[in-house]
């Protein structure tokens, strides 16, 4: 049993803290999302077996990946899915960063991030950031890196075209219409390193093999990829 200092108690009732996933509040023993959510999340367990799973065969061929996991499967209409949601499109990016302390903390113990140097958040445009406030990637990076001690790196690698909507697209569509929209903007800083693109949700792989075919041209480059969200198609 976890023992709770009156400090945290004290602040807990001063500030109450909400699961992630309901909005509930949590007790002064959960963390990030209560325990019937933490219990009914759709784990993948892909991190046990990084190099191959479902997610990490749709890179083979078009991009060399060393490990590839996502958290959780994005259900359609699930709790998880709206959550994923909100964490996009309405200003919360608070619960990114909560996600991705929570992805250090579950993937840490495979093993999952040892020898990574770098973390890359998938880039947005820059005229989709001004929009939203912020990038999700980048905040769900931010808590990777302060539980595993790996550095971000946002400036290797850029989004160039404004791309249209990925949502009613097949797989083929959405690799074309992908295509090109990503710029390497400092090759040097890989070369020779482990980099983990780090993304909200994978589909159909689509954008992370636009985006690490860039990092590729840096030379000598070992890549992994690292989601909260994985879509079954
Ligand atoms: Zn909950």
């Amino acid at each position: 049993m976890k023992r709770i200092s009156f400090i945290h108690r004290l602040l807990d009732l001063i500030s109450p803290r909400i699961c992630a996933v309901c909005g509930r509040r949590l007790a002064v023993t959960e963390d990030i999302v209560c325990a019937s959510c933490n219990l009914h999340l759709p784990r993948t367990g892909f991190s046990v077996d990084a190099y191959d799973n479902e997610m990490a065969r749709l890179f083979w061929v078009l991009l060399p990946i060393e490990r590839a996991a996502a958290l959780i499967y994005n259900q359609p209409h699930s709790q998880a899915a709206a959550m994923i949601y909100d964490m996009k499109y309405h200003n919360q990016p608070e619960t990114a960063e909560l996600m991705g302390s929570m992805m250090a903390d579950e993937m840490m113990g495979d093993g999952f991030f040892d020898g990574i140097d770098l973390l890359i958040p998938v880039p947005l445009t820059r005229k989709r950031e001004r929009q939203r406030g912020y990038n999700q990637s980048y905040e769900m990076a931010k808590g990777i890196s302060e539980k595993t001690g790996i550095p971000i790196a946002s400036d290797v690698v850029q989004r160039v075209s404004f791309t249209e909507s990925q949502t009613h697209k097949n797989r083929y569509e959405r690799q074309e219409n992908v295509k090109g929209s990503f710029r390497l903007t400092n090759g040097t800083r890989i070369s020779g390193k482990h980099v983990m693109l780090v993304d909200d949700v994978v589909t159909t792989g689509a954008t992370i093999i636009a985006c690490g075919q860039e990092l590729v041209k840096a030379g000598n480059v070992k890549i992994s990829v690292v989601c909260l969200g994985f879509s079954k198609e």
